[in-house]
């Protein structure tokens, strides 16, 4: 079983697993290694409170990576919100916490969360993709402070209930660059398997968006549930690595200590 790496906990403000929870469910599995990434959306208006306790948050995941040494390696991470205009915030949170892996996910955009209808309302749902992945694209740019994009088309999970009839290859204008961009500064892309769990058919991003990283030459590529219960936990990483081996990878990505490790796939 591949190693997760994109894991909340009740430490995120959309999930009540106990932190134990899902490492049990890891152990259960037969993973070696996973890493918790709980929310921190900094700046954001929002129902549910996306902002991490820190001292708390460590405190307890280095008891929990020293409480199952012996049967798991935990490493500690966090799902960072990214915004261009809080660059200098997440710089120096990531400078001073000792994660050992950072996602970046870019989940609001122009204040909203493609998640709630309000995203959408004066927007085709064409508009709204376009939009999304023209903010992803400048974020990437204009961003160091992560190791892994998370879940580059996640609006579709949301987007395509209302139709949209996505097609990556409709975006590649945006996406291309955006790829290009994260192998010029050495950074991953996530394989998301969240997408399965919305019945999409397709990890996040999809098929087209992985073989064409590939193409480019990316090797940089991380996996994760983005599990929030324990039933999540691993959810269809047969499948991912299947298709991650079909369009052409042979390794994933692991990190500890911001330091990238390869393993097989
Ligand atoms: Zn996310
Ligand atoms: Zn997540």
């Amino acid at each position: 079983m591949l190693c997760d790496f994109h894991l909340h906990t009740s430490f995120s403000g959309d999930s009540e697993t106990p932190p134990d929870r899902q490492i049990e469910r890891a152990i259960a599995l037969g993973m070696e290694r996973i890493c918790v990434t709980d929310h921190h959306d900094y700046d954001v208006v929002s129902e549910l409170d996306f902002t991490l306790d820190f001292p708390a948050y460590l405190a307890a995941m280095a008891q929990l990576r020293e409480r199952y040494r012996d049967r798991i390696r935990v490493e500690i991470g966090v799902e960072l919100g990214l915004q261009r205009h809080i660059a200098e915030y997440l710089d120096e949170l990531t400078r001073t916490c000792g994660f050992d892996y950072v996602i970046g996910s870019r989940h609001f955009i122009d204040g909203l969360d493609p998640y709630y209808p309000a995203f959408y309302e004066g927007r085709t749902p064409q508009e709204a993709l376009r939009r999304f992945f023209e903010v992803s694209l400048e974020t990437v740019q204009a961003l160091d402070c992560y190791d892994s994009f998370g879940h580059l088309d996640y609006i579709v999970r949301y987007c395509s209930a209302r139709g949209a009839g996505y097609r990556a290859t409709d975006y590649m204008d945006y996406i291309d660059p955006l790829l290009r961009t994260l192998i010029g500064k050495g950074k991953a892309l996530e394989c998301n398997t969240g997408g399965f769990r919305y019945r999409l058919g397709h990890p996040n991003p999809c098929e087209d968006i992985l073989l064409r990283y590939r193409e480019l030459g990316g090797e940089l590529l991380t996996v994760g549930s983005d599990a929030h219960t324990p039933d999540y936990v691993g959810c269809e990483f047969a499948r991912a690595a299947e298709l991650l081996r079909e369009c052409g990878y042979r390794y994933y990505t692991v990190y500890h200590e911001r330091k990238p490790e390869m393993l097989p796939l």
